[in-house]
């Protein structure tokens, strides 16, 4: 999905978060009412939900549950990736379907952190990673981040800024890894090649670009000195290579998703929120076509919204989080095949427009009652009946 760095960074900057939040208590009723704005029919809507399993996202299902009036069939696997397989049994439960995919991030209020949530259930309620999938996904690269910021070195020689680069990550034959960009870093000789200028016991040292030069102007080394490059290698400066499993949907689906943008996910004031956003953009890209593409879905009303869920922990007395959504896209398809994209401004307009009142919400606990004082259905297991 991603052929460039500035097809990354422009993909970014386009997910508004600030002032693009609605509390899900709010953001439900509006899509509910969205839908019956296309035509959606109550009591024949069938909501999905590709959420990750996080018991964190359960609140959002059971809003959903009281406004849909239906317990949400289950689209989603850990990480919030959508389980495009259960398209056509979910397409046979449902006359009018919505499925709402949503990747989720930590926040927690008192420290304004994301990518963390507060475990209320756990012995002493601490905080922990979240989304705790993402979070294991980015540690390896985090690392390999961390020792490129040590060992990419910036040294004056004989009057000139070089770079000095530990052999490790010169190594080209690797399959696997942080590789520099080196144009951007290393001046080439006259035969266009990287020369470098000094060669140590385990590192090289090059002159440096003037890309690079012209980036640390302001930058006074004396000669001799040395200092690692440290946050000074930015994104476009290096990128990853990972040997991974290309199954759709398989055991590395999500870590490919996000291979190409990590050096922009690791090098983000909030890393998970990053990484977050990019799962919601590249699995809304993937998941809608497979959607418009799936034969259970024709001569169908169809509604698949994405977006991002943002859980601010429980305070001490709370049971559940204050979940926020950020909309990103949406795929509207109708009866007769028309299908249309709604981009995230046009999304917020539409959800906007709504009342926040639902007229057919659900009373659960008035459900539930009813569901305890009917009478007991006798379950026979003599199948000759
Ligand atoms: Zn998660």
């Amino acid at each position: 999905m991603f052929s460039s760095a500035s097809n990354i960074e422009e993909l970014l900057r386009g997910f508004r978060i600030e002032g693009a939040m609605l509390r899900y208590n709010d953001f439900v009723p509006r899509l509910y009412n969205y839908c019956r704005s296309l035509g959606f029919e109550p009591g024949k809507m069938l909501p999905s939900r590709a959420f990750c399993s996080d018991e964190s996202q359960g609140f959002p299902s059971i809003l959903i549950s009281k406004h849909f009036g239906t317990f949400p069939f289950n689209h989603g696997r850990g990480g919030a990736i959508v389980a495009t397989q259960r398209h056509g049994p979910f397409a046979e439960h449902g006359q009018d379907l919505v499925i709402i995919q949503a990747s989720h991030v930590g926040y927690d209020p008192e420290s304004g952190r994301f990518g963390t949530y507060r475990r209320i259930h756990a012995e002493n309620a601490e905080h922990t990673s979240s989304c705790g999938k993402l979070a294991v996904v980015i540690r390896r690269y985090e690392q390999e981040y961390a020792f490129a910021q040590n060992n990419v070195v910036l040294e004056r020689c004989e009057g000139a800024l070089c770079v000095c680069i530990d052999n490790g990550l010169l190594r080209g034959n690797r399959t696997e890894g942080l590789f520099l960009n080196l144009p951007r870093l290393v001046e080439r000789d006259a035969d266009g090649e990287f020369t470098p200028r000094h060669a140590y016991s385990t590192s090289k040292s090059f002159p440096a670009s003037a890309s690079l030069r012209r980036q640390l102007m302001e930058f006074q080394l004396e000669e001799g000195q040395r200092i690692p490059i440290g946050t000074r290698l930015t994104p476009k400066m290096f990128f990853f290579r990972r040997d991974l499993d290309e199954t759709p949907e398989g055991r590395d689906h999500q870590e490919l998703g996000l291979v190409s943008a990590m050096p922009w996910v690791i090098t983000a004031p909030h890393p998970l929120l990053t990484a977050a956003q990019i799962n919601t953009q590249v699995e809304f890209d993937r998941a809608f076509r497979t959607a418009a593409q799936a034969p259970g879905f024709r001569g169908k009303r169809l509604l698949h919204i994405s977006g991002l869920n943002i859980d601010i922990s429980p305070q001490p007395g709370e049971a559940f989080p204050m979940t926020h959504f950020v909309p990103w896209a949406a795929y509207v398809q109708d009866r007769d095949g028309r299908q249309t994209i709604l981009e995230q401004p046009d999304l917020l307009r539409v959800l906007e427009q709504q009342s926040p009142e639902n007229p057919d919400e659900m009373d659960l606990e008035s459900a539930i009652r009813a569901m305890s004082e009917t009478a007991m259905v006798r379950v026979g297991l003599d199948a000759s009946r």
